[in-house]
């Protein structure tokens, strides 16, 4: 059972009619940046509650959330009615695996996201002692028109501050956006475009991957990813591929 805080939402960015960023105070325990906590309103006297992860750095306060408003969703367009000062339920302790400390030594850390999964790799990239742990991060974020892309400015900066270290493969699916890559990302990877947009192979002795968001795209990097000889990284097999489901 989990234990809940109440939070109060202090802002909220809106990134499009769907999309949206909740920035709460509450008083959580402690947290590992890629992890996630729930989220819960009471409706009719019980509670609604769906996990979301963390996109601030442990470091940071307030805590934040990046959540898309699912047509006939049950919780999420209640969230997106949300405004400073509404209150909702933050569970206490925050779960989850796909953190940098359960993934084996390597070169190059890919971090693959749809949609709002780039939340848990927007946390990692604020964390400090995160970028002594690869010697390169390549973050592929992918959306389906380039206005769903969140928190487009804060990548482009990290670009501009770790030029060595950070390379960001922008992909958009329905539009062509010069400078983007177009499609999705399993094809991308098996034709080779995003490893040359980012200048850097994909090789099981050199990468890490770790893919979150839509369990299509999961299902179908991995295939591919399995196609080039990397393997899940399981705790008794430790491997190359980490992931965590949205849905
Ligand atoms: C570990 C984990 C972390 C998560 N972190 C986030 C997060 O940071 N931000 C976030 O928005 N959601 C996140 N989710 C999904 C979230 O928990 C809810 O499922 C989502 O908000 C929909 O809830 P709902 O009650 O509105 O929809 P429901 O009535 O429960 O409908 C669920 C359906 O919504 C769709 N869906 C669910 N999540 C998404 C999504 N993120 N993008 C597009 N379609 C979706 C799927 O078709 C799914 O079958 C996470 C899920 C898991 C398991």
């Amino acid at each position: 059972m989990s234990v809940w805080v109440n939070g109060t939402v202090v802002e909220r960015i809106d990134w499009n009619d769907k999309l949206f960023t909740l920035k709460v105070e509450a008083d959580t325990d402690p947290f590992v940046a890629g992890q996630f906590t729930k989220l819960g309103l009471e409706q009719e006297g019980e509670r609604l509650q769906r996990a979301y992860s963390y996109v601030n750095a442990p470091s940071q306060q307030p805590l934040e959330f990046l959540a898309v408003a699912v047509e006939d969703g049950s919780l999420s367009p209640r969230l997106q009615d949300l405004h400073p000062g509404d209150q909702l339920m933050v569970a206490k302790r925050a779960t989850g695996f796909m953190v940098l400390d359960e993934v084996p030594a390597g070169r190059d850390m890919w971090m693959l996201a749809t949609g709002t999964a780039v939340g848990p790799f927007l946390s990692m990239l604020r964390s400090d002692d995160t970028w002594e742990q690869f010697e390169t991060f390549n973050l592929v974020y992918a959306v389906r028109e380039l206005r769903d892309m969140a928190y487009l400015e804060e990548i482009r900066a990290l670009e501009a501050a770790r030029p060595e270290q950070f390379r960001f493969v922008p992909v958009v699916s329905r539009e062509s956006i010069d400078g983007m890559l177009q499609g999705r990302i399993p094809e991308l990877i098996s034709q080779g475009k995003i490893q040359e947009y980012a200048d850097t192979p994909i090789t099981p002795s050199r990468s890490q991957v770790m893919i979150c968001g839509n369990p299509d795209m999961i299902r179908d990097t991995v295939a591919v990813l399995e196609g080039m000889k990397l393997r899940k990284n399981l705790r008794r097999t430790p491997g190359q591929i980490t992931m965590e489901k949205y849905w």
